[in-house]
């Protein structure tokens, strides 16, 4: 009977399943905890999310909502001197936008303090848990190393009397921070380090962003975490690998809360590490505080806020996630990985338009002067019904300098004397010349167009090499794009331990180019949070800093140039 079971769970359900879903799909099988499933997502709002959380993220509400479960997002602010209600904030609108719900299910660790303060009284007594009135140096030297066991403290055969006196005035505020703590009594031969009389509270006076001053003590990850999970009803609690040797502490407390019906699990998974930026909520905070990029929201920063303003899709950052998969081990995953699957999800859904972004002016002298006349442009050929919008045509246009050659080689089919090319949805022009100023740069192209070959015209089916993007000089907006480049300039900064991480940012992850020039159509329409498609040149989203008069525009990712290559065909 259990041979057929395993048969057919094997076969049928849990095709496709990462190792994660495969431990819930079991778990539920058997009826564990009745059958619940509750994950949690436990932040520490020290700081803005970023794409590893993400990471996270989507484990932790995406299993939940695969197996009708639910997710708590629950605040692990047990440290009031590196939190705010700025953090709190940011996260919970990050993991919105990520398009993930907890619904009513808003937690914080500090909620518990009252009840993690009682277990810690009650393992006091049960002669558990010791003050040590030692340093935190001290307490280190003492620790030994994975093969030598460590030192008991002479504070550790305390009474439980004296212990509770202590841990009580502790809370009263009657010591110095750093100047005692309270000590689990495990094992200080455990091979297992994190069994060697861990701390479970220290002294903090810093008031916390939600409890003020109530509390003078407060409680460590590894007396926290386990026990919040089990207070919660969590019953799959997911994080990252580095917690693997933290586990057995995690069951040795909710060992002291569980009972056969019901306890928390902890599994972990590979962090996410990418090449080309850091990942530690320290260094980021580092690079704000000093002023090395412009805020949490930096569009060069690996934080979810930052991506979002430089126009990346959170379905473009849950299909990377996706992609690279939950794993036991630690990798470095590229971000032209990341990259790709901006591109993927921005090709769908991207308007697209004209700017012009190094322009040089170009005259078609054979166009009357005081005409406008209105082409219609696609908005998207990747969407049906994506529909058009018009754009104006004039005498006087921009072209990219870029896209003129007065001595071209010989397979440039962009313009140059004597050259056709087509004027996307709009003519054919032909370069006759070109005016120069007195240092020989080129001021004005000189061009003839073919009226007969506007598209809906018969001489439209007309064949040229090149085509190039352009807008109408008198109807052009101007505007600032800021192109970004990777922050770092070295593929794994966390793994150059001997040099400063700021050493290596990529000098020049940011420039600014002035005075583009975009059809009216965007100016118009720009609002944060859309994306264009700039023709033949890449995806860009308009800024939080633009004004009406000062459109600011971010450049999400750089376009392959598809317009090129069918030009070499
Ligand atoms: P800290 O050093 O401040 O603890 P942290 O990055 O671990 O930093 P948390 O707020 O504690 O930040 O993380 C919340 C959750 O996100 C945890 O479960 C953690 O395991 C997970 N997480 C953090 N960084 C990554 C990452 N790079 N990849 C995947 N998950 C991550
Ligand atoms: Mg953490």
């Amino acid at each position: 009977m259990v041979e057929d079971k395993e048969l057919e769970v094997n076969e049928s359900d849990n095709k496709g399943l990462n190792f994660v879903e495969q431990i819930v799909a079991d778990d539920l099988k058997e009826g564990k905890n009745g059958g619940r499933l509750n994950t949690r997502f436990p932040p520490e709002p020290n700081g803005y999310l970023h794409i590893g959380h993400a990471k996270a993220i989507c484990m932790d509400f995406g299993v939940a909502e695969k197996f009708g479960g639910t997710c708590n997002l629950r605040f692990d602010d047990t440290n009031p001197v590196k939190e705010d209600v700025e953090y709190v904030d940011s996260i919970k609108e990050d993991i919105k936008w990520l398009g993930f719900d907890w619904a009513d299910r808003e937690y914080y660790a500090s909620d518990y303090f009252p009840q993690l303060f009682e277990l810690a009284v009650r393992l006091i007594k049960e002669g558990k848990a010791y003050v040590d009135d030692q340093t935190s140096e001290e307490i280190a030297a003492q620790k030994g190393t994975p093969t030598t066991p460590g030192t008991e403290s002479p504070y550790r055969n305390r009474t439980p009397e004296e212990n509770l006196d202590l841990f009580m005035r502790m809370n009263a505020g009657e010591f110095e921070e750093g100047s005692r703590v309270l000590r689990a009594k495990i094992d200080m031969a455990s091979s297992n380090m994190h069994f060697r009389d861990p701390i479970m509270y220290r002294i903090i006076k810093h008031p916390h962003h939600r409890t003020g001053t109530t509390w003078k003590v407060y409680p460590m990850y590894d007396f926290a975490h386990g026990q919040s999970d089990y207070f919660e009803g969590v019953t799959h609690s997911i994080c990252t690998l580095e917690f693997v040797p933290h586990r057995p502490l995690y069951d040795y407390f909710v060992d002291e809360l569980a009972d056969e019906t019901y306890r928390p699990r902890q599994i972990e998974f590979n962090r996410l590490n990418l090449t080309y930026t850091v990942m530690s909520k320290r260094k980021l905070l580092q690079l704000v505080k000093e002023g090395l990029v412009a805020g949490w929201d930096d569009p060069r920063m690996p934080t979810i806020s930052g991506m979002r303003r430089r126009g990346f899709t959170p379905a473009s950052i849950r299909n990377f996630i996706d992609r690279i998969g939950y794993t036991k081990y630690e990798a470095l995953n590229s971000v032209s990985l990341l990259e790709h699957a901006v591109r993927e999800d921005l090709n769908k859904i991207s308007t697209r338009v004209m700017a012009v972004m190094n322009p040089v002016k170009l005259v078609i002298t054979n166009y009357p002067e005081d005409q406008v006349e209105m082409v219609e442009m696609e908005n998207n050929p990747e969407q049906e019904n994506s529909g058009t919008h018009k754009m104006p045509f004039s005498r006087e246009i921009f072209i990219e300098r870029e896209d003129f050659m007065e001595n071209p080689p010989k397979k440039f089919f962009r313009l140059a004397p004597g050259n056709e090319v087509r004027l996307k949805g709009a003519y054919i022009i032909k370069c006759q010349d070109c005016v120069k100023d007195a240092n020989g740069n080129i001021t004005e192209i000189h061009c003839t167009y073919d009226p007969d070959t506007r598209s809906g015209l018969p001489g439209s089916a007309r064949k040229v090499k090149g085509t190039l993007h352009w807008v109408s000089a008198a109807h052009a907006v101007d505007a600032t794009a800021r192109i970004y480049d990777r922050l770092f300039n070295v593929e794994n900064p966390s793994a150059e331990p001997d040099r400063d991480f700021r050493e290596m940012l990529n000098p020049d992850s940011l420039k600014v180019v002035e005075n583009i020039k975009i059809e009216p159509f965007v100016a118009e329409n720009a609002s944060p949070g859309m994306n264009f498609q700039f023709q033949r040149i890449g995806y860009f989203t308009p800024d939080k800093d633009s004004t009406p008069g000062n459109l600011i525009f971010n450049r999400t990712i750089a376009l392959k140039d598809s317009w090129e290559k069918e030009q070499k065909k």
